[in-house]
């Protein structure tokens, strides 16, 4: 059995929101939203972090797809937040690989 939360949500076995599927990811929403939509969108193989997908470059263009059709299906279409948390000082806390989709409320920057 996987220890990794996010290749548990793809194989089901932990609940989450599903908003979208394409070919290689997953977008399901954020247990903590920190906008009125918070989506995480994730390749259903595991990596771990953004830049390793950059070695699969047709996973990758999914990935970002799939986080724009969320963004289009959430009527984000003032703009919108994709962000990549990468690694420990950049705030990354789940080690597969994911975008967050944020949007609906005014973003600031710089960010925290
Ligand atoms: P990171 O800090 O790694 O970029 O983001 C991880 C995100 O995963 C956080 O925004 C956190 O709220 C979210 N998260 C953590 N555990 C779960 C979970 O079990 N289900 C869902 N849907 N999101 C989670
Ligand atoms: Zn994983």
């Amino acid at each position: 059995m996987t220890e990794c939360l996010f290749c548990r949500i793809v194989s089901g076995e932990i609940p989450a929101e599903v908003v979208a599927t394409s070919e290689h990811a997953l977008a399901f929403r954020d247990i903590n939203p920190t906008a009125p939509t918070h989506v995480l969108v994730i390749p259903t193989r595991h990596v771990v972090d953004i830049p390793t997908l950059a070695g699969a470059p047709a996973e990758l263009a999914d990935l970002v797809a799939l986080g724009a059709r969320v963004a289009a299906q959430e009527g984000l279409d003032d703009g919108y937040r994709l962000v990549a948390n990468t690694g420990r000082a950049g705030g990354q806390v789940v080690f597969h690989a994911h975008l967050h989709v944020i949007g609906g409320r005014r973003m600031g920057w710089p960010p925290g």
